[in-house]
């Protein structure tokens, strides 16, 4: 009995037999380097200007991924076109201040406006003090502005800002500085990241809260009608102990205006389709994010791991199956090679998808998904023959056991599953493009080297890439792909929780 149970597993797990691998094999070695850094080359120059969502640069990519998927002679998925075009609505500070008597304090320039909000129009509230914010809870906060004396990180900002929003306040107002001139040094540190645009949909909750002003210690006390000192006292007062202190100072009124810039911004997923033989109306997904975060500061982040790694191994995988169908080898189920758009302003572009799949969700089965793969993190400098999986094994077993016989027969890598633990504190499983797909109950597996210093940096750039070790990592993905898409069944996905998604 024993040995009849062997000998099945060595049927379910020869994928094929040796004439299958050696094809696998012969394939697999179209991935080559060279190729690898052509892609590279262009995806990660200074041209693209970072390829940021929405910008230029990522318009650049994906006009030359689509030539590409065309020249390879992969069909355009959406009625012959390889773009999921959508909109996504960018929103930046527009005119916003506080008024400290006649002076307005400009966002950005003498204050610091931390929101969304949208005041419709200058508006003047109620001020009330609360010194260090310790007694909020038994506060009359109520369409007023909360004016607050609180130095410490953005997590305690958000904390008390949620208590005031919960009590109803209109504004909450910060002072974390000790006089105007260190208030001054904070608004040239934090500027930037205040200023920004953000990109999201635009189907977005509606904004109630106020949001947060920062402003100096003077012009809080100018809004009170009281002396810097007074407030001082009091928080020193609440320190001691006595944490009504704050009641000794009575209400002044504050004006104010928030407002936002909205502008919409087309961007799009590049879709790319391989119609499978005799079971193509199931579907094998390969991903890779093609955006990356743009020019800051004056400098272009190439984003060459991030992921021009990952985009240029999916265009690779690509070629590689349409030269085994071009040879008749083609495979059983269709594969869509998508390079996806907005991950680094959130996964927007795999959301869209999810939400608006050209294919069924019910008729996927699987997501690879490829962000950075052509580094070494120093946790492996001395023996760089790794990959990290994330997510392998949550929704399928089948897909776990594929993935390392795979490895085993092809490639030999030590698989890293550091980042797939539940309680590591990176929560990547939940951080790229597969996630949307193993939300919607689809087995997904992650590849990844883990980070490194040039992480999100302009250092980022392609003489670092590792090419050799690039080409095996996009090999493994292509061997994985290979199985799944060749292999009689359809993996399970057995391992679904809660609400069940009908297979067939
Ligand atoms: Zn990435």
């Amino acid at each position: 009995m024993k040995k009849r149970l062997l000998q099945l597993a060595l049927v379910i797990f020869s994928f094929g037999g040796y004439a299958q691998n050696e094809t696998a094999i012969k394939f697999a070695g179209t991935i080559t380097k060279e190729d690898l850094y052509g892609h590279l080359s262009i995806l990660a120059s200074d041209a693209l200007e970072g390829r940021e969502t929405g910008k230029r640069g990522q318009k650049m990519a994906a006009a030359y991924i689509r030539s590409y998927f065309q020249e390879l002679g992969l069909s355009g998925p959406l009625d012959g076109k390889y773009f999921q075009q959508f909109d996504l609505e960018s929103s930046s500070p527009g005119d916003t201040y506080v008024m400290i008597g006649s002076e307005k304090k400009i966002n950005g320039e003498t204050s610091l406006y931390w929101g969304k909000n949208s005041s419709e129009g200058e508006k003047t509230l109620p001020a009330v003090y609360a010194g260090n914010g310790s007694d909020l809870d038994n506060m009359d906060l109520k369409g007023k502005a909360v004016i607050m004396s609180l130095e410490g990180s953005f997590q305690l900002f958000r904390k008390i800002k949620k208590k005031a929003d919960e009590k109803g306040a209109a504004l909450v107002v910060i002072v974390n500085t000790e006089n105007q001139e260190k208030f001054n040094e904070r608004i040239a540190g934090w500027k930037n990241f205040f200023m920004g645009a953000s990109l999201g949909f635009s189907d977005k909750e509606e904004i109630t809260s106020g949001g947060v002003f920062f402003i100096s210690p003077e012009n809080a006390a100018a809004i009170l009608g009281i002396k810097m000192e007074e407030m001082s006292k009091i928080v020193k007062e609440q320190e001691d102990g006595d944490n009504t202190a704050y009641k000794k100072i009575k209400a002044g009124n504050i004006t104010y205006k928030t407002s936002r810039n909205i502008k919409t911004v087309q961007t799009e997923n590049v879709l790319g389709f391989l119609e499978g033989t005799d079971k193509k109306d199931e579907i094998v997904v390969v991903t890779a994010h093609y955006d990356h975060i743009g020019i800051i500061g004056g400098k272009i982040n190439n984003g060459a791991d991030d992921d021009a790694s990952g985009t240029s191994s999916l265009l690779e995988i690509a070629e590689a199956f349409v030269k085994a169908k071009e040879e008749g080898k083609g495979p059983r189920r269709s594969i869509l090679f998508m390079t996806v758009t907005g991950e680094e302003k959130g996964l927007l572009g795999s959301q869209y998808y999810v939400k608006n799949p050209v294919f069924p969700l019910e008729n996927t089965v699987v997501d690879l998904n490829i962000d950075m793969v052509g580094r070494i993190d120093p946790e492996h400098e001395e023996k760089s023959d790794y990959v990290y999986l994330v997510g392998s094994d949550r929704l399928s077993t089948e897909l776990h056991q594929i993935s390392e016989k795979v490895n085993e027969t092809f490639t030999q890598f030590d698989l890293d599953y550091t980042y797939n633990e539940e309680s590591h504190p990176d929560r990547i499983y939940y951080r790229s493009d597969h996630w949307n797909f193993a939300k919607n109950n689809i087995p997904i597996i992650f590849y990844f080297n883990g980070v490194h210093e040039d992480y999100h940096k302009s250092t980022d750039t392609i003489d670092k890439i590792e090419f050799e070790l690039l080409t095996k990592r996009a090999q493994l993905v292509f061997h994985t792909a290979w199985v799944l898409a060749n292999r009689e069944q359809r993996i399970v996905a057995d391992k679904i929780q809660g609400t069940k998604v009908e297979r067939k």
